[in-house]
């Protein structure tokens, strides 16, 4: 049997690896990009955050809720980890459940995939797009633009269409449609947010560690705690990925206040700055060794206050008004970064017309989906990758027909 599978990223390796145990089976995996795992290869900013320690105990959304689920029950995070070593990789887990590679190097998991992929049964293709799927008695005809390809069975991992840089496409989404599925709305998450604050300019490239409120017309609406980053458009970083979903969808006013020294009190920080003011210093360097230098400058500006001033002349209320910005920057927002820059696509193709215990389509046999491409989006902090490798190597389970998967 013939196991065709669409797109040799993260969810798409994990199958064909998978579905290869089955030695009667043939596995004919499709690349349209040059390599394997190009996305992969970007991931975790180069280290790729490959999973999520409390990845079973939920954090996925879509409109089904609890399809992913079985799939991550499964094969969750510590029988991922357990596979991944099996292939070679040495793994380790942060305090907060992100996982990496022990190399840190992103290149490390698509080297271990790679590997993998160096089986008798196995065929890899890149370089290889594929156009159409017609659906026949023996199986599934690709129409590539390399030719035709057919299969008894076949695997669409085509991922999202987030990063399209990277990869990201509407193909699986269109190739899965012309089969009769659904699609959902998509959008970009985990993803910048920008803002029309002109100082945000003079940010770029500074990173703080902090607790973010995001408020709606004044109503809280989402919160988080971590490392924020400053970009010429808005802010990112994974204290914003994590409550980005779903901000500014909306009409209201958006607006997201940062306490930028939240392991110190409004009251510590006032006497801290007082003790400041004897110092001789000029305004501008008040906040020096507190917070990054250009942060500091920028709060110490938002209070109406001259860098060149002096310090000693400050008045008690100026010093508070100063502690203040600190323990609540404000910074209006607008609207989310488009899908080039989002790392992944929420919505997508409609999972009840899935079962969640396979990945085979309810509506047409012998077809499975994993990955991305399904209309199901993780929180920040590996948990894309998380449902990429359980709902892979599910669906290349039972398509290659592996015993005792
Ligand atoms: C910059 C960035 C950083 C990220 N960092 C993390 C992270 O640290 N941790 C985490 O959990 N998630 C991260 N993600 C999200 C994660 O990478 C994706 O959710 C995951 O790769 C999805 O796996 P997939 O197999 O569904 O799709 P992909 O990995 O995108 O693979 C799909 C593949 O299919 C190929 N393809 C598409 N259409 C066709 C076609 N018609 N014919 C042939 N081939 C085709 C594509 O070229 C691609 O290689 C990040 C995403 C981005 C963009």
């Amino acid at each position: 049997m013939v196991v065709g599978i669409i797109g040799g990223g993260a969810s798409g390796m994990a199958a064909a690896i998978s579905a290869a145990h089955n030695p009667d089976t043939q596995v004919l995996l499709l690349e349209r990009q040059a390599r394997v795992g190009r996305k992969l290869q970007a991931t975790g900013n180069g280290r790729c955050n490959l999973s999520n320690l409390h990845a079973s105990q939920g954090g996925y959304h879509g409109e089904e809720t609890g399809f992913s689920d079985y799939a991550i029950s499964q094969y969750p995070p510590e029988e991922t980890l357990a596979w991944f070593q099996k292939l070679g990789l040495l793994t380790v887990a942060e305090a907060s459940g992100r996982v990496y590679p022990y190399s840190d190097q992103a290149n490390s998991v698509v080297d271990v995939l790679r590997f993998a992929l160096e089986k008798p049964n196995i065929r890899v293709m890149t370089g290889v797009e594929v156009r159409r799927v017609k659906k026949s008695s023996e199986g599934f005809l690709l129409e590539t633009d390399q030719g035709q390809l057919r299969c008894e069975r076949l695997i669409v991992a085509c991922g999202g269409l987030a990063g399209s840089k990277l990869g990201g496409t509407m193909s699986g989404y269109q190739i899965l449609r012309g089969l009769g599925h659904h699609c959902t709305k998509l959008r970009p998450a985990l993803v910048q947010i920008k803002t029309d604050w002109p100082g945000i300019t003079g940010l770029k490239g500074v990173r703080a560690n902090c607790h973010a409120a995001i408020y709606r017309d004044d109503v809280l609406f989402a919160r988080s705690q971590g490392e924020i980053q400053f970009t010429e458009q808005g802010l990112s970083g994974p204290v914003i990925f994590e409550i980005s979903r779903d901000v500014c969808r909306e009409k209201g006013k958006w607006v997201c206040i940062l306490d930028l020294l939240p392991q110190v009190s409004q009251q510590k920080l006032e006497q801290l700055l007082g003790m400041r003011r004897d110092t001789g210093l000029p305004n501008g360097e008040i906040l020096t060794g507190i917070l990054h230098n250009r942060l500091g400058r920028v709060i110490v500006q938002s209070c109406g206050l001259t860098l060149t001033g002096a310090a000693s002349e400050l008045k008690d209320n100026e010093i508070r008004e100063v502690a203040q910005a600190v323990k609540g920057f404000r910074v209006s927002l607008t609207e989310p970064l488009g899908m080039d820059s989002a790392q992944v696509t929420a919505g997508g193709i409609c999972t009840e017309e899935f079962d969640p215990m396979t990945m085979e389509s309810r509506l047409v046999p012998g077809l499975y989906a994993c990955g991305e491409v399904l209309d199901v989006d993780g929180d920040c902090g590996g948990y894309n990758l998380q449902w990429a490798w359980s709902s892979g190597r599910l669906a290349g389970n039972h398509a290659g027909g592996v015993r005792n998967a």
